[in-house]
């Protein structure tokens, strides 16, 4: 955590601060430098924490269980968006792990730049999840610019292609149960040849 230099600026401006606050109240310089380093890697940690909960390390996207918190705080209307690059397998297969590696960094930015969608979430190997914020009709136009996006996009001269379920919550509906039913619609898109939105009406 340290090494790779993500958190040293925070925490030397966190020191800073401390050093600044404890010696205007006169605090003994040991006991005050020992409580500065104990409260800095405290930060450390809990950050570095939230992090490895809530952030996908492969793509930096968030987490699939940042998804789970986010959907079952949303009381408003909302849609899942489930996304699956088709035949992702064969990225591996053909050009190694890393390759494939490359290629999912590559859809999760795709996704990501795909404007007027909600927040992208990396939901497990090649699978994520966009939480769209519009109703079903807007939500199929996103669905759809994703699809574009992604197969407008080539990879060592191979397409990229991805396969969509869509579906809108309910009144009836649980996180789990919106969830599950995007999970079928998306099935179907895999199942009706790949490619392709599928929007759950069931
Ligand atoms: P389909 O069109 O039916 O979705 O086929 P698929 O090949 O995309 O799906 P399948 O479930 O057969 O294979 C998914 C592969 O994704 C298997 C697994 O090894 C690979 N995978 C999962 N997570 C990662 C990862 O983080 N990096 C890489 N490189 N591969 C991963
Ligand atoms: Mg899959
Ligand atoms: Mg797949």
């Amino acid at each position: 955590v340290w090494t790779n230099g993500t958190h040293q600026d925070v925490v030397f401006s966190y020191i800073g601060i401390c050093m600044v606050i404890m010696g205007i109240m006169g605090v003994p310089p040991n006991n005050f430098m020992l409580l500065c380093f104990s409260l800095a890697l405290l930060f450390i940690v809990l950050k570095e924490s939230h992090n490895m909960a809530y952030r996908d390390q492969l793509t930096g996207t968030s987490s699939r269980r940042a998804m789970e918190v986010q959907a079952s705080g949303l009381s408003k209307r909302f849609a899942v968006v489930m996304c699956d690059v088709d035949h992702f397998k064969k990225f591996n297969d053909t050009y190694g792990h890393d390759t494939g590696d490359d290629v999912l960094r590559l859809v999760a930015k795709k996704l990501a730049c795909v404007g007027g969608g909600g927040l992208t979430y990396r939901y497990g190997g090649e699978e994520f999840v966009v939480l769209s914020n519009g109703d079903i009709d807007l939500s199929m136009h996103i669905a759809e610019k994703i699809r574009l996006a992604v197969s407008n996009t080539t990879f060592n001269n191979k397409t990229i292609k991805i396969s969509i379920g869509l579906t809108a919550l309910r009144n009836s509906d649980t996180p789990l149960s919106v969830i599950e039913r995007a999970d079928n619609a998306l099935l179907t898109a895999k199942k009706q040849g790949r490619d392709q939105v599928y929007v759950s009406n069931v």
